[in-house]
């Protein structure tokens, strides 16, 4: 029904994912935890055992409030935030955990689906954006992809003369002046600075970068943003493929 939000791909039951569509194996690390904010009071129990019967160690907070609170006290590899949440709603309380210092992966899951929320989304914060009514599959997927995009302390990435750091998403010069990027800018960043002799086609980076969107104009939209940010030299555009870290 439309309350939940969800909509079953095939044959899944409402009791997990089909087991043959999750092929990661990551049983040797420890069970992910999972922080769900959802007010719905059959779509937060549904994503509870979904996540649980997936292996996964999932937290539930009706509202804003609680959800700002566990979020704060307890750590999570990945949060799930409603938009539409009582007390606080969903992109504020991101905002809040952000500004806070929180670069804990967030995926927004909301029926608010336009492109201008969207964009607002990811510009507040979030790192992927899934919309009601979702497949289970889908959002399962997403999660995993957040799960394996997790950075490790410290982790830092030469750019030109600058470091660039994950975690903090800022991109230090050798003067000591730091820039910062927002989620999408980071995850462009990283691919490109990964790979630092390797030239990307638009369409590679759309599906690295931007898995939910079709257009490859936003790959040169934040493009650039990034040499906006950064200067016009740390990107390169190599002609017939796209783009490439530049010569620093
Ligand atoms: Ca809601």
């Amino acid at each position: 029904m439309a309350a939940t939000g969800v909509t079953k791909a095939g044959s899944g039951p409402s009791t997990g994912p089909a087991c043959e569509s999750d092929t990661m194996t990551e049983a040797a690390l420890p069970a992910a935890r999972l922080l769900v904010v959802e007010d719905d009071r059959e779509l937060g129990p549904l994503l509870l055992r979904l996540f649980r019967g997936s292996g996964y160690e999932p937290d539930l907070a009706p509202d804003g409030q609680t959800g700002l609170h566990l979020a704060l006290t307890r750590r999570y590899d990945v949060l799930i935030l409603d938009r539409g949440l009582p007390a606080i709603e969903g992109l504020d309380l991101l905002g809040r955990l952000r500004r806070s210092g929180l670069t804990v992966p967030a995926l927004v899951l909301t029926a608010l689906g336009t492109v201008s929320d969207r964009v607002a989304g990811l510009d507040g914060g979030a790192e992927d954006y899934l919309v009601k009514p979702f497949e289970v599959d889908e959002l399962l997927a997403r999660v995993r992809v957040l799960l394996r995009r997790r950075a490790t302390p410290g982790e830092r990435l030469a750019v030109g003369g600058a470091a660039f750091d994950l975690i903090a998403r800022t991109v230090t010069g050798p003067d000591g002046s730091a820039v910062a990027l927002s989620g999408r800018e980071s995850d462009l960043l990283r691919l490109l600075a990964g790979q630092p002799a390797r030239a990307f086609t638009r369409e590679q980076i759309l599906a690295e970068v931007f898995p939910d969107a079709s257009s490859v104009a936003l790959v040169d939209t934040y493009v650039h943003y990034l040499r906006r940010k950064l200067g016009t030299a740390t990107i390169r555009t190599v002609r017939g493929v796209g783009y490439r870290l530049g010569p620093g």
